[in-house]
């Protein structure tokens, strides 16, 4: 099996990939030219050595070990067992020369413009037009640096974004379908589950193995990738504890030199360091990093300032005002997001910092409708399939964002709901061959009533 998937590689892809020892794990471009040994095998010269000095100190002689052999339940470790439990693709995609011609990879001039980028967003993504066109214009600008590297006296700073928005609000969405659109490999993680270095969990650095699994195993795509992390509100510092900070603090602390750019030492095919796995280096300098968050409480925070500018000088008057202030998020400062807990050091990484709204109904019916990829969308295609026209009525669209409302998860309960009730739909209509529309109506939302069902005989008349 293994044999056979060598064999697929051509001989124009086993150039592009470098060997990699077996032993300490380093790529032929480090360690020098590698030996190659029976059963696929490489190890690098330095290794090798080391297991000539090894065999020359020990009192041992090559008969006694060939002796040991011999004996019963005692064997030696044969490498090419140990090579069939290593990871398929073993060899790691060479780095291209760097002061060779570049090669366009990503013309300078086919980035697309942020008002094309905008507008492709648009087609999927609803509503968040502030967010969509800061998010337009920071790719834009990161991806012109990554491509002219030539500017030498002003180097224009990383656009590392903070996303700010309550859950459901398309935040993840967002950073999805920007990725998809620029075609670059994308790496999404939970602050949650990482953890500095040494303790049980994902360690920070293994964000960058997803993204390098993302791209392929070819670092020099990964290095021009996104990094998504969500829920980096819970990776805030916690107030009046005395306790070892595991997963807050210093996991922003750890943070810190991968937002900048740094050289990452990154297992490849897993995410967890082990003897294993070859390793190899990753430069973080040009992938974009988002963070995102629903930032809980920070509502709070700003009012809490806003209402005390206003309660000092002439507006003492006004000193509540901002109570009812729905759009209340938009106004965040960093000295907001600071006094939340993520601290001043990583809030500089992140240059960017916008909101997102929460969706209200009309943005969620449009939700459910509009998208290229639209929930309703895609029933239809499914129950045209089976040659059976769906429809809903407007009302219909609005009470089931209304339900999705009062279960306050944005546009995530929308599926949840539409499933609950098209699972009778998709379960008898195909049943009855003589059925040619749906029409889904409000009160079959509400469950005061049913669909209205129209035959394939009237269809046409109709028609
Ligand atoms: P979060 O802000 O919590 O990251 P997500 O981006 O995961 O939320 O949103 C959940 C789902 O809801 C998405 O997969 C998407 O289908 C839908 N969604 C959310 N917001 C929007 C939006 N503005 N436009 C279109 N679909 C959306």
């Amino acid at each position: 099996m293994a044999e056979n998937d060598n064999r697929e590689i051509t001989n124009s892809e086993q150039d592009s990939y470098e060997k990699v020892c077996f032993m300490c794990h380093r790529t032929e471009s480090k360690a020098g030219k590698m030996i190659d040994l029976p059963g696929n095998i490489t190890i690098c010269p330095d290794c090798m050595q080391k297991a000539f000095d090894t065999m020359n100190r020990s009192d041992m002689s090559i008969k006694d070990m060939m002796d040991l052999q011999n004996l019963p339940n005692i064997s030696m470790i044969n490498l090419a067992d140990l090579q069939n439990g290593m990871p398929k693709q073993q060899k790691i995609k060479k780095k291209k020369e760097e002061n060779k011609e570049p090669q366009k990879v990503f013309d300078i001039k086919s980035i697309p413009v942020p008002s094309k980028i905008k507008a492709s967003l648009d087609e999927y993504v609803i509503g968040q037009s502030y967010a969509k066109k800061v998010v337009s214009v920071a790719v834009y600008n990161h991806y012109k640096r990554v491509y002219t590297n030539t500017m030498d006296e002003i180097e224009i700073e990383k656009s590392n974004m903070l996303m700010i928005g309550p859950t459901g609000c398309g935040k993840t969405y967002l950073v999805k379908t920007l990725a998809r659109l620029l075609d670059v490999p994308l790496a999404i993680a939970d602050a949650t589950s990482l953890t500095e270095a040494g303790y049980i969990g994902d360690d920070i650095e293994s964000v960058i193995s997803k993204l390098l699994a993302a791209a392929d195993n070819d670092v020099e795509k990964a290095e021009r990738g996104i990094v998504f992390i969500d829920e980096i509100d819970k990776i805030a510092k916690k107030k009046n504890t005395n306790q070892r900070d595991v997963s807050g603090e210093s996991v922003q602390q750890g943070m810190l030199k991968l937002l900048e750019g740094a050289e990452v030492e990154v297992p490849v095919g897993a995410t967890s360091k082990n003897a294993m796995v070859p390793m190899t280096t990753v430069n973080t300098r040009n992938i974009l990093f988002i963070c995102g968050g629903a930032f809980p409480g920070l509502e709070d925070i700003i009012k809490e300032r806003l209402n005390k500018q206003a309660s000092i000088g002439f507006q003492g008057d006004l000193k509540d005002k901002y109570d009812a202030d729905n759009d209340i998020l938009s106004k965040v400062t960093l000295e907001d997001i600071r006094n939340f807990g993520m601290i001043p050091e990583f809030i500089g990484r992140l240059p960017i910092v916008f909101t997102l709204q929460s969706l209200n109904k009309d943005m969620l019916v449009k939700i459910l409708k509009e998208p290229k990829n639209a929930i309703l969308k895609q029933y239809q295609k499914l129950l045209e399939l089976d040659e059976v026209k769906l429809d809903f009525e407007e009302g219909a669209l609005e009470a089931i964002a209304e339900k999705a409302m009062e279960r306050k998860t944005g546009a995530r309960a929308l599926r949840a709901i539409i499933e609950e009730f098209m699972l009778d739909i998709m379960y008898e209509i195909p049943k009855d061959d003589n059925i040619g529309r749906v029409l889904i109506t409000r009160s079959y939302i509400e469950n005061t009533g049913g669909p209205v069902i129209t035959m394939r005989g009237l269809l046409s008349l109709e028609g």
